[in-house]
Order: C-alpha cells, then structure tokens, then sequence
C-alpha cells in the first residue's frame, strides 16, 4: 500500500495536465488540485497498512449488506469513492458481459486485482464530448464526437476521442473508460471498454474549476476542505494493450458498462446527499437561532421542509440497502429503483433546499465580510458589535455560520453544488428513466383497477 505522501509523489509520473493555458507541473501542489490531493492523501494514510500483501480496508469489496452499508456511509475522499465506485462499477459489469465476452471479465478481475494491489485510484471515464446530440456516435460529422476505435493491431486498440467533466481526472492513477450509452450494431468501433495510465502517451487532461479566491479557510470553511475539480480528458490516438480492453465492439452489451457505473456513482451519490441534507437542515437551524427568529412560523416551515426532505433521502438510501441483491459473485448491489428515484428527488429538490436556506440567512449569507476585516483593528470591533444579535451571540460566530452559508450556495462552489447536484451521475432525465424502468407498474394498474372495480386492462 501508499503512505500519502507516496501517493503524492506518485503523481509526478510525466502526465500531460494542463491548467489555464499551462502545463501543470505538479498536481499534487497546483492550487486547481492541491486541497483534493491533500484529502485523499490523508485517507491514504488513515488506511494505510505495512506490508507487500497488505490490502486497503476501504478498498475491499463489501460481501453482505451490512458491509456494503457501513462502506457506503463511511465517507472518505472524492477520489477514493469514486475508485470505490469504479470498482464496483467494472465488477458488476464483467459478470454481466461473461456470457458473451468472457476475456473481458478475466481481464477486469485481473485490473481490478491490480489496482487493489498497488493501492491505485482510478476515475470514471464516461460523458462523451457528444457533437450533435440529437445524432447517434455513426451519424456524427465529426466521427470523434464519441470516442471510438481508430485502428486494430495484435497486440491492442488505438482510441480517439474525448471525455468531459471527468472528476479529479489529473489525480487518479488510472482512466476507467466506458461507452455513455447503448450502442447499435453499427456502432461497434464505439463499444469500447478499457483502463489505461494517466500517463500513457497520446492522455491530456485540461483542469477546469476556478478554486477559492483567499486562502482563509473562515471565509471558505466548505471549499477549503475539499476543492473538486474537472477535468477535460483527451486521447488522441492512445494505444490501449489487449490485457486492458474490458470490451471490444459488442455493441449490445455497450450500455451494461454506463447502468453499472450509474447504479453506484448515484448510489454513492445519495450517501453524500443525505449527509449534506442534515448539514444544511441543522445549519439553517442554527443561523435561525443566531438571528433570534427559530419560532417564527414560517422560518419553522422553511427549517421542516428541509428537514423533510433529509429524512426522505435517507429512507431512499436506507431501502436502496434494504433492497439490494447479492451478483453472482455474491457482492451485494444497491436497489435501483430507491437509488434512483432517491438521487431524482436530491437532485431536483437541491435548489429549493437552498432557496429555503438563503431565505432564512438574509442578505449577510451573500455579503458577510471576510475574516481578515474582523482582525483588522480599524474595522474588527464594529463588525463584531453590528454583526452581533444579542449579547449571547457574538458578532464572530453569527459571522461563521454566515461564511458557511456562502460558501454553500453563493460563491462559485455554491453555483458548482447546484450543477453537481443536478448532472453529476447523469441528469434528471437519466434518473427518470431507470426509476420509471424499475417501478412495478403492472402492481400499481392492479390496485387501481381494484378500486376501479374492474377485473382487467382494456388492451392497449
Ligand atoms: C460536477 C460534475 C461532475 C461530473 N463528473 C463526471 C465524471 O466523473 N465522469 C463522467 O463521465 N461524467 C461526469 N459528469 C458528466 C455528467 O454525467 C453529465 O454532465 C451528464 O450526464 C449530462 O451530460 P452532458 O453534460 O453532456 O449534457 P448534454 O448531454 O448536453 O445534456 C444537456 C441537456 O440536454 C438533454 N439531452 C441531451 N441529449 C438529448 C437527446 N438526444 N434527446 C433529448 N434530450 C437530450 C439532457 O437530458 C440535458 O437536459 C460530471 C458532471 C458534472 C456537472
């Protein structure tokens, strides 16, 4: 396993990153990448373990519910979920491509081993550049619009294309790439499944996402704890060795790869949001108090909406455990239809939730001064005294909770959660159509047309 520290020098293997116009020389420390890197070097060491054989606890696939239950709420870094959740991702898609193609299950299990093995985290390849989107990949005028095989040798494949929004792509070991969609059969250069180093010649990721502007954590309590960064990931023309393609132009089993890859970036998707929806019920509680208006009838409203809403996302991830079904292999799998319709009502309510939260700060939840301007001895005293509300709430703290509430919905990571929340793990849309897929409607006509008194459907 990697010490933190390892895992940070790590990094400096040659990758191609870039950052406003340039190339970035060390990820570990750029200011687009430094406070992810320093997150996850924690988690490294937090688990870290002496030994060759020795294997990272977060790591391991869980084999019960119970396991898989305590691994998905215990949160760690960004990256090393989504490792956790590409894993899981690749797992659950070879047993069921084994059928058709049996290589590629070998060919993950042995990746998968490997990527355990070295301690390596991998980040998840999917969301095409797209082109025309009302155009599928063949149709396209530029036939790159989704990446795709462009030659065949013996000993592998070349790709072409691009991968966009690709969360802390520069600080992953590996690039797990997978087709965003079903394929047709005259699709099959599309149907491509693989790994590959960040490093490998041909990878450039352009960093996108402007980190906080003033490095005191006061005025930033949320971002700079973690910063998220996307990156923009390009192969141009990147030979990709046998041993790495999980699936080569079997265009039915294409869309297997990105319902995997959904289930369990959504899953944990909705272990985070149900965390940050009690953060934020419990913060808007706290500015209420701090502002003297917590019995208010509509400020209560407001707080038990939110309150509602934490508790409804939680029973969606709680049934997603309860429901879960043991793959073949006997890893338990999340339930689909409560993971879905539980990360469609975070999503789609996020913006109301924050809506209710600014409402309740006031304008000071945009506006707050820094906390540089409370030190200042010209200034630092009348905040103090015109920040305050009554003598047991002092300027100081009312001034935290607010700086909070910033950095939560108005400054650009308040606008960057809105977004997250929204496309991250796929939009509304994609959501709509699994939890619709998997809903037992033949049950639900059942019991209307009980109530209906009438014995049948009239045929369609
Ligand atoms: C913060 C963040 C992190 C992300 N992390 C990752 C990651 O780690 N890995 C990864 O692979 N992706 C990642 N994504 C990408 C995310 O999955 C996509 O943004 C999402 O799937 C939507 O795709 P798109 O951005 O290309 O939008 P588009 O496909 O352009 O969609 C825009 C809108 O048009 C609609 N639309 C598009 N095509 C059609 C059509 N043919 N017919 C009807 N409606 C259509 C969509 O439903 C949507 O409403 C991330 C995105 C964000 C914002």
């Amino acid at each position: 396993m990697m010490t933190g520290k390892q895992y940070k020098a790590s990094l400096k293997d040659g990758r191609r990153v870039y950052y406003d116009g340039q190339l970035i020389e060390d990820c570990a420390t750029h200011p687009s990448l430094a406070s992810a890197a320093d997150t996850v070097e924690s988690t490294y060491d937090h688990y870290y373990k002496p030994g060759a054989d020795a294997l990272s606890d977060y790591m391991s696939v869980p084999r019960s519910v119970e396991a898989l239950r305590t691994h998905m709420v215990k949160h760690s870094d960004m990256l090393t979920e989504i490792t956790f959740a590409s894993t899981m991702t690749l797992l659950t898609a070879g047993d069921r491509i084994a059928k058709i193609r049996p290589q590629g299950r070998e060919n993950i299990q042995a990746f998968v081993r490997h990527v355990q093995k070295n301690d390596l985290r991998m980040t998840e390849c999917i969301t095409d550049a797209k082109g025309d989107r009302s155009k599928p990949p063949a149709k396209q005028d530029d036939r790159d619009a989704y990446l795709r095989v462009i030659e065949r040798r013996s000993d592998g494949v070349v790709v072409r294309g691009a991968k966009l929004h690709i969360s802390l792509a520069p600080l992953g070991h590996e690039l797990m790439t997978i087709p965003t969609k079903a394929m047709k059969p005259d699709e099959q250069e599309y149907a491509i499944a693989f790994s590959v180093p960040v490093n490998t010649p041909g990878v450039k990721i352009i960093n996108v996402g402007k980190p906080p502007l003033s490095k005191d954590t006061r005025d930033f309590p949320v971002t700079s704890q973690m910063f998220i960064s996307q990156g923009f990931v390009i192969y141009d023309d990147v030979f990709v060795p046998n041993e790495r393609i999980f699936l080569d132009g079997e265009a039915e089993q294409a869309a297997v790869f990105a319902h995997s890859l959904g289930l369990w970036t959504r899953a944990l998707g909705l272990a985070r949001m149900a965390d940050e929806a009690d953060m934020m019920a419990g913060l808007a509680q706290l500015v209420a108090e701090a502002n003297c208006l917590e019995k208010v009838s509509h400020i209560k409203d407001k707080i038990a909406d939110m309150v509602i809403h934490a508790t409804l996302i939680r029973a969606t991830l709680e049934a997603s455990f309860a429901n879960s079904k043991l793959s073949p292999d006997g890893v338990p799998v999340p339930d689909e239809l409560y993971t879905n319709a539980g990360k469609y009502l975070g999503a789609s309510n996020y913006v109301l939730i924050v809506r209710n939260l600014m409402d309740i700060a006031g304008g000071s939840g945009l506006t707050v001064p820094s906390m540089l301007d409370l030190e200042n001895p010209d200034t630092g005293n009348l905040l103090r005294k015109y920040m305050a509300t009554k003598s047991s709430v002092d300027g100081e703290y009312r001034m935290r909770l607010l700086q909070t509430v910033r950095d939560l919905t108005a400054t650009s990571n308040g606008g960057y959660r809105v977004n997250a929340n929204l496309l991250g793990g796929g939009g509304l849309f994609a959501q709509r159509v699994v939890t619709r897929g998997r809903y037992d409607m033949e049950r639900a006509k059942r019991l209307a047309l009980k109530v209906a008194g009438l014995e049948k459907p009239a045929s369609a």
